[in-house]
């Protein structure tokens, strides 16, 4: 809530789409946008309620929301929550894991964190583990393949309060290059590449 004579800016945020495979053939789409007060990541439906909202526009093929935030708060402060991309491309568990290859080749990704039925974390699955667990039961009369059957359960993670400086640490100490942020009780909110780190750093360079 924004209280009288609170010095303001009005910060532009670019909207995200999420898009979630599940086993009818229709994917669902969320809008959201990286706030930065509750640094976290919103639904535009929530930030068309709250007070703060100013419009919501198109700009260079992009759309975007318009929003009033105190001043401490408009720019970053190095958490991953900032930084991060909500747009992630995610499998349900119990999803064929013929159709999960053939989602994850149309969206253009080798691989896709894996959700339960309450959109919690559950692992990560990439097509060449995919495509070894149906080379390893090929012929058998094994139940078909979910995407649970392929992926990996061993999987690190960060909060949307991590600074970026734990996720660099993070990718250096397991030579990874990318890590799914999460809330406290798992839900997957976005993830944050080693590229957003590094585009990060060089806008701070002079
Ligand atoms: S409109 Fe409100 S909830 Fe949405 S990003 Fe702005 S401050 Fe956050």
């Amino acid at each position: 809530m924004s209280k009288a004579n609170e010095p303001e800016f009005t910060v532009r945020l670019l909207e995200r789409r999420r898009s979630r495979f599940t086993s009818d053939d229709t994917p669902t789409e969320a809008h959201t946008v990286h706030c930065p007060l509750s640094v976290a990541a919103r639904d535009v439906r929530f930030c068309e309620r709250c007070e703060r909202f100013e419009r919501e526009l198109e700009d260079d093929g992009e759309a975007w929301i318009e929003c009033r935030v105190p001043l401490e708060v408009a720019f970053p402060r190095g958490l991953c929550g900032e930084l991060m991309s909500p747009e992630v491309t995610c499998l349900d568990c119990e999803l064929d894991a013929e159709r999960a290859s053939a989602f994850l080749q149309m969206a253009g990704v080798t691989s896709a964190p894996v959700l339960d039925d309450n959109a919690v974390l559950v692992g990560v699955v990439s097509t060449s583990e995919l495509a070894r667990l149906r080379i390893e039961t090929r012929g058998s009369d094994h139940r078909p393949l979910e995407v649970e059957d392929a992926m990996t359960t061993q999987v690190v993670t960060l909060t949307q309060r991590s600074t970026l400086g734990d996720a660099a640490r993070l990718m250096a100490d397991r030579g990874i290059d990318r890590v799914p942020i999460v809330t406290d009780d798992g839900h997957l909110v976005g993830v944050i590449c080693a590229m957003d780190l590094v585009r990060w750093m060089a806008s701070r360079i002079p």
